[in-house]
């Protein structure tokens, strides 16, 4: 457990001070944005998505560093996925981290941000960005708030 410890910190940190995908991406076909009024974690995320395939994907935004990071590995995560393939990632990140330890999926490199789960208060900053993409993905057009 404590490996696990400092790897999400280690991990949490290099993703808050070297954001992947960060700007606005000009060619975006969807887009929403996300607030988490509780920390005042904002974020914009953008996503190309041609053929069925989420071929880009890029966010914007203020916020903690847990927020910051769990949206950078949120990029990384989705770009090239199939949309079902997104869509599914993106039920079972949230489920892994709000469900029963039985829901969890393999996820990967994303298996380091369940270390969020000792800090519950935080479980909303980690996933503010992938509620976003979420919303982005099905171009609900609407701004999400974790409330
Ligand atoms: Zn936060």
């Amino acid at each position: 457990m404590n490996d696990l410890r400092d790897l999400y910190q280690e991990v949490v940190f290099d993703h808050y001070r070297k954001p992947r995908n960060f700007g606005c991406l000009a060619n975006a076909n969807r887009r929403a944005e996300g607030d988490n009024p509780l920390c005042g974690d904002r974020i914009k995320v953008y996503l190309t998505v041609e053929n069925g395939f989420v071929s880009d994907v890029g966010f914007e935004g203020t916020g903690c560093a847990i927020s910051t990071a769990s949206a950078s590995l949120m990029t990384e995560a989705l770009k090239g996925k199939s949309e079902s393939d997104a869509a599914k990632l993106i039920e079972s990140f949230h489920a892994s981290l709000t469900g029963a330890e039985s829901e969890r999926g393999d996820l990967g490199k994303l298996e380091v941000l369940q270390g969020v789960r000792e800090f519950p208060a935080r479980v909303k900053c980690a996933t503010l960005a992938w509620h976003t993409a979420n919303s982005a993905l099905k171009n609900l057009k609407e701004t999400v708030t974790t409330e």
